[in-house]
């Protein structure tokens, strides 16, 4: 059976399940999916029909090269555990469950980096349709302000109107006990004006206090935003973090290499500077996992991990190729220290005794260093040094060859 028509299939078989999930309400996680897909009708067939271990064989190949795919873009440990167990059933005989553990903990990762994004869509729409209404009510605040004291001048002016009123009576009116009244009957005007103001001031004072609460509930309302805000940056930060960080290394990933490495590039093109890559594969690994196991062999590759970060300028950066396989961009450097850099990280690595509770180990690398040429692509770049690389395994190992 055509291995790609099978790929196929699959697809179509979990975006019905991915549907099937979703209409129900179930959250997505590796294991909803898993059981899905396990139970499904259509993808039992398609293994009970491939029967021929030539096929099975393919088919094993294909998920391996899919694996290393998604190694380089999603940052999740079970991967590697899964290529593991995968290489290690040479005869297929899990191939069908892998196949669901590599489809889940895809579907789970792409699940949670939707998620996430769109969390982040609704909390700045939150805020933005929030601070809109806030402001509307700060402004109208001020509008009413504004208004009362307009209000306020104009009152006042009518009331030294008639202050200048009673003035103009006083000097008119010879009888004293006219004068009088006038003065009593003005003094009753104006106190009742007066209490008028007050009682005006009095209801639209207690108007604006109470839009002044709903104004600071809002506000701190928003502070509350403000801290969900802040927790969902750092964990966008984190995600950021982790999707270009290879999970058992700590080293960049792939992905994160081809960005860095253009960058370099253009850097290099826009001022005539340059830079050196060293390409660095751990010797007989394998023998390192046969002899102590697979937990040691990823010990050994976190630690030797470590050792490379240490040995880096800030400008540098390490990323893990692929399996035991590193890249070191060296950046501002040329060939003769990029050879010096080499050849101290090899003396480093061969002086140290790697320790995992009773058991010690040395370990040797071989590397391949070249540097940037401005008539080159990224890739032949990279391929000169896995060339110098492989030149140095055929020479003996444990040992740097520049080219
Ligand atoms: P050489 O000196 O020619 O490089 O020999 P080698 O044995 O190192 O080369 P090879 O590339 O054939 O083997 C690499 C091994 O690295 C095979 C694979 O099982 C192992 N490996 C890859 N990734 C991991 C990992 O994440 N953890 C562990 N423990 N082993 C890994
Ligand atoms: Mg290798
Ligand atoms: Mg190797």
């Amino acid at each position: 059976m055509n291995v790609k028509f099978i790929a196929n299939s699959i697809g179509e078989i979990v975006m019905e399940g991915l549907k099937n999930i979703r209409s129900k309400r179930v959250p997505l996680t590796a294991t909803t999916l898993a059981n899905y897909l396990k139970d499904d009708e259509d993808f039992n067939k398609i293994f009970s029909n491939i029967g021929d271990p030539q096929s099975m064989n393919e088919l094993r190949f294909f998920v391996l090269d899919k694996i290393l795919f998604f190694q380089s873009i999603i940052p999740n440990q079970e991967l590697n555990s899964l290529k593991s167990e995968i290489e290690k059933d040479e005869h297929n005989l899990n191939l069908k469950g892998h196949i669901i553990s590599l489809i889940s903990i895809i579907a789970e990762y792409l699940d949670k980096a939707i998620n996430i994004q769109s969390r982040l869509k609704n909390i700045i729409d939150e805020i933005v349709l929030r601070f809109d209404k806030t402001s509307s009510k700060l402004t109208n605040i001020l509008d009413e302000n504004s208004k009362v004291l307009k209000h306020d001048i104009e009152e006042d002016k009518l009331l030294i109107d008639q202050l200048g009123d009673v003035n103009s009576k006083v000097i008119n009116e010879s009888s004293l006990e006219k004068l009088k009244q006038v003065v009593l009957s003005k003094i009753d005007d104006l106190s009742k004006e007066i209490n008028k103001k007050i009682d005006n001031k009095t209801v639209v004072l207690d108007h604006l206090e109470k839009e002044k609460e709903v104004v600071n509930k809002e506000l701190t309302e928003y502070r509350t935003k403000e801290a969900e805000l802040e927790r969902l940056k750092k964990d966008v930060e984190r995600y950021k973090m982790e999707s270009v960080t290879d999970p058992l290394t700590s080293l960049f990933n792939r992905k994160f290499m081809a960005k860095k490495i253009m960058e370099e590039i253009e850097r290099c093109k826009r001022y005539g500077s340059t830079f050196s890559l060293i390409f660095l594969d751990i010797d007989d690994f394998k023998k390192i996992n046969d002899v102590y196991g697979h937990i040691i062999g990823d010990f050994v590759l976190k630690y030797l991990s470590d050792i490379i970060k240490s040995e880096l300028r800030k400008a540098d950066y390490a990323f893990r190729y692929g399996g035991e396989e590193m890249v070191i961009l060296l950046a501002e450097t040329g060939i003769e220290n990029a050879i010096k850099f080499s050849e101290r990280l090899l003396e480093t690595i061969r002086n140290t005794v790697f320790k995992y509770k009773s058991e010690s180990l040395k370990i040797t690398v071989s590397m391949g260093v070249s540097e940037f040429n401005p008539a080159e692509t990224m890739e032949n770049l990279i391929n000169r040094a896995d060339m110098a690389m492989l030149r140095a395994k055929r020479e003996g190992k444990n040992r740097i060859v520049s080219g």
